[in-house]
């Protein structure tokens, strides 16, 4: 029991601690420079960051003045996308936390009283009263989770005071939208769009004259696309919906390794080197319960251990999980080795990044293209409707293994296996073909 007590100070603790630098930075007094220029307060703080973090009871009374407006006022200024602090918590977290609840209705129980639901999810421990923080009756929604379906559409009625409280289909609690049946649709489809406008500015960069490199593509698509598309991954990932976000992010491979919309896509990871989005998934939930089993005192840890039985079939809770004995890279090995893609014999070890990435755009596209054996040829561009004949100037079908390997006219001396090595002779090569690939 003291155990647990300590633990709850420790992390109401680590989250005080968290928000405190946020409200330094907000109070903090612009310094000034030499010359006069006031220093922006972040600036500020991010000098003060490499000093070691106090702890709160040593610095009471940095704590005893923040007012409610402070903490609000300091959790607006906090973008989205930042790093966590000492505590590991993200600013994300903190701008989620709020006053929420799940109420599960108790079976055969009426619903219009307070007493006959189970709460699943209340106030967090930030939000108590030393912050003066309260709840808010207009703010909080209700919402039914119930396994009959002829009660889907009950509405609870509950009261705040004397504020009935709103219903609602679909809250989100955390970042998460949560359903009524748990499938996470709205939740996959909302996270779809963001991911789609993201892709867009991706695109925006990628001129063939004059596009940013592969090495500049790869780091903004991590950064920009796949830091929304990998939110939360442990609780949605087993989500039937999933493959809709497996769409997006195999755009946004496509714009980074140039390749067209028929190439295979066990090429695109391999290509834009960045582990395959259900591995990279799957490694996350890994953490997330070796986490939990490390942590016996986490509540979600008897969640897992002792877990109730699935009343579900098309439920697969994270508990189902069956993690390989091998690590993800050997993992990736054996799928690569086992996929029959098209030139699949070019790599060895997909981890390895390809040859060419600093290549300039126009180049790099070109080199893609001829690995997967999918582009610009008279044969594909044929079946896309736009142009009349699948014939080469020799008189073949022009595929691209066909320009690069048959075509008198064209032939790489070395083929597809000496291209893919990316030296000089490949790039003036490409240089002087009269089409681009
Ligand atoms: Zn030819």
């Amino acid at each position: 029991m003291r155990r647990m007590k300590m633990m709850r100070n420790l992390s109401t603790g680590l989250i005080l601690t968290t928000l405190s630098w946020f409200l330094m930075l907000s109070k903090a007094e612009p310094s000034t420079q030499a010359d006069g220029v006031p220093l922006h307060p972040w600036t500020f703080a991010s000098l003060q960051k490499n000093e070691s973090v106090q702890p709160l009871q040593d610095s009471p009374s940095l704590f005893d003045t923040f007012t409610k407006s402070e903490v609000d006022t300091a959790l607006k200024a906090v973008k989205n996308g930042k790093a966590a602090g000492a505590d590991g918590i993200l600013p994300e977290f903190l701008k989620n936390l709020g006053v929420k609840g799940i109420a599960i209705l108790k079976p055969g129980k009426a619903a219009n009283d307070a007493s006959n639901y189970r709460p699943v999810s209340l106030l967090s421990t930030v939000y108590n009263n030393n912050w003066y923080l309260t709840l808010n009756p207009n703010k909080t929604v209700a919402i039914a989770l119930h396994l009959n379906n002829r009660e889907a559409n009950r509405r609870l009625e509950l009261k705040i005071g004397d504020t009935p409280v709103a219903n609602s289909e679909c809250t989100r609690y955390l970042g998460i939208k949560i359903d009524r049946a748990l499938t996470l649709k709205d939740h996959i489809e909302a996270m779809k769009k963001k991911l789609k406008t993201r892709n867009n500015i991706i695109a925006k960069q990628t001129g063939t004259s004059w596009g940013s490199n592969a090495e500049v593509l790869r780091t903004s698509t991590l950064a920009l696309v796949y830091s929304v598309a990998e939110y939360c991954v442990p609780v949605w990932s087993r989500s039937a919906y999933c493959k809709k976000i497996d769409i997006e992010l195999n755009k946004s491979m496509r714009i980074i390794s140039g390749t067209v919309r028929t190439t295979q896509t066990q090429w695109l990871p391999v290509l834009s080197n960045i582990i395959p989005p259900e591995l990279r998934r799957l490694m996350k939930a890994y953490q997330e319960v070796t986490k939990v089993m490390n942590n016996p005192e986490l509540p979600l840890y008897n969640d897992i251990i002792s877990h109730p039985q699935k009343r579900l079939k098309s439920r697969h809770p994270i508990w189902d999980l069956t993690f390989p004995k091998e690590s993800i890279p050997e993992v990736w090995k054996n799928h690569w080795k086992h996929s029959g893609v098209q030139n699949s014999t070019l790599i060895t070890d997909p981890m390895m990044r390809v040859l060419g990435f600093n290549l300039p755009r126009h180049l790099w596209t070109a080199l893609n293209r001829a690995r997967t054996n999918q582009g610009r040829s008279k044969s594909l561009l044929y079946k896309w409707g736009m142009t009349n004949s699948p014939l080469c100037a020799c008189g073949a079908e022009q595929t691209i293994q066909h320009i690069i390997e048959e075509c008198p006219n064209t032939k790489f001396n070395g083929g597809i296996a000496r291209l893919h090595k990316a030296e000089e002779d490949a790039v003036t090569w490409i240089n002087n073909l009269e089409f681009r690939l």
